[in-house]
């Protein structure tokens, strides 16, 4: 069994790209089949290396592999040429020179009337040598098919025209690359967004006149933003690579898209391997998915929760070498991590999280320290710093017991004490656990930034 994935390299691999790219991988791996990938490049004008690149990248990170690909269709137009010929030799396709104009005037005509705009058959038996390539598509009967997410489709010919297979340079249009390609790499599945189920009755007609065997078709629903207009640029990061950039995990993302259009109970998480498992095209939704930010987060900070460590520790890599954070000084990373996961919704935020644990700073969140650092605090940093500098095992534990002791001989709550030495620590006031964030950004440095929060209290004492 094969299935394909057929993007156009006309962008970057968006959310509704990788959401069928995933259904289709899906399907593939469910039937121990091949999933293959396929690069739709004919059209040269919008088609950029970029693109390709963003798409390759994007499956990459997403871990869909793919079994054979990518394949080039601009590798192919002997071939698509062939078939193009071979249909006007055998008459079931004709030439047509009908300029531009008069093909508008065509359409403004039938509009006014309220009929469908479709061609007239103008140049059907001229039995020109040149210009466009139209299909003979049959004027009469149905075109009958079952969609396996829509069910049954039904369109008379009537409704279809004399579909232009080749432009007046020679070049291929979509559907009939698509129909060569899916028949000559043995495509049984043809999953793809429903903004094509317009053409499959085209693409039926193309099959029968061929005289090929047909795939199976299943169209996915389209994605809404959160606003109900179909999903775009408009609704913020819809470029897959700009969730990595924004620090989510590739799973989180999956485990999102895969219930975008799907459900299997009210079930949520889903590890890859269960949606293999229970994915079934029969149960992708006729309507709409809408896309929830909210809901991705949520599911992002799951995966941060519980993921393996050293796949964080990878993922989180890259997100460091972009933010310069160098790490290979200073405590364990994967200490840090731990220290850090309950409380990072991305990995964005982690990165951030990391930065006090390596990278000394030179100033306090000015908002928070004239909050925190107050004359009244000067006593409690200087006990710390005569505490912290005498204690020997410099354990969570020790350093805890030692901010309780604090705050009982000053006679103030924990509070007092925890707050001013989270921002000492932190130089943001954001952290976890102070004992454990101590432990881990080390004696040397912990009594530096007890020294710098001294030095503010004691300037603006001044
Ligand atoms: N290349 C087409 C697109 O990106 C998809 C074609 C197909 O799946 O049949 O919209």
């Amino acid at each position: 069994m094969k299935s394909r994935f057929a993007p156009s390299p006309t962008g970057y691999l968006h959310i509704g790209g990788a959401r069928t790219a995933l259904f289709v991988w899906l399907w593939a791996k469910k039937q121990q089949g091949q999933f293959i990938l396929r690069i739709e490049d004919t059209d040269r004008e919008r088609s950029t290396q970029a693109s390709v690149d963003a798409i390759l990248d994007g499956m990459q990170w997403l871990g869909l592999t793919y079994d054979e690909g990518p394949y080039y269709q601009t590798d192919r137009f002997d071939r698509y040429k062939a078939i193009i010929q071979q249909l006007i030799d055998e008459d079931k396709a004709y030439y047509c020179e009908c300029s531009p104009e008069r093909l508008q005037t065509l359409r403004d005509e039938l509009m006014a009337k309220g009929e469908k705009a479709k061609y007239d058959g103008h140049c059907q038996h001229k039995n020109l040598i040149s210009g466009v390539v139209r299909f003979r598509n049959p004027a009469e009967g149905n075109v009958v098919f079952s969609d396996l997410v829509k069910g049954e489709i039904n369109v008379h010919n009537k409704e279809l025209d004399d579909l232009i297979i080749a432009r007046s340079d020679g070049t291929p249009t979509y559907n009939l690359t698509v129909v060569v390609d899916d028949h000559d790499m043995e495509i049984d599945y043809v999953i793809r967004g429903d903004d094509h189920i317009n053409n499959t009755p085209r693409q039926i007609n193309l099959y029968t006149s061929l005289g090929w065997d047909l795939p199976t078709f299943a169209h996915l629903p389209m994605i809404l933003g959160s606003d109900g207009a179909r999903l775009s640029k408009r609704h913020g990061a819809v470029s897959v690579m700009a969730y990595r950039d924004a620090g989510f995990l590739p799973e989180a993302l999956l485990n999102y898209l895969v219930r975008l259009g799907w459900s299997h109970g009210d079930q949520e998480v889903f590890s890859v391997d269960e949606m293999i498992k229970l994915f079934e095209l029969k149960n992708v939704n006729k309507a709409p998915g809408s896309f929830n930010q909210e809901k991705l987060l949520w599911l992002n900070q799951e995966y941060i929760k519980t993921a393996d460590i050293q796949h964080l520790v990878d993922q989180l890599d890259w997100h460091l070498n972009e933010q310069s954070v160098d790490v290979s000084q200073g405590p364990d990373i994967v200490k840090v991590i731990n220290a850090l996961r309950e409380r990072s919704k991305t990995l964005v935020e982690m990165t951030q999280g990391v930065k006090m644990f390596y990278q000394d700073f030179d100033r306090f969140d000015e908002k928070s320290a004239s909050k925190q650092f107050k004359p009244a605090t000067q006593p409690i940093i200087e006990a710390l710093i005569a505490k912290y500098t005498e204690l020997e095992d410099w354990s969570s534990e020790e350093i805890h017991t030692i901010v309780k002791q604090v705050c009982e001989e000053q006679g103030v709550g924990f509070g007092k004490a925890g707050q001013p030495f989270r921002l000492a620590l932190s130089g943001t006031g954001n952290a976890g656990s102070i004992d454990v964030v101590a432990e881990l950004v080390g004696k040397k440095r912990t009594l530096a930034r007890l020294n710098m929060a001294l030095n503010y209290i004691t300037q603006i004492d001044d």
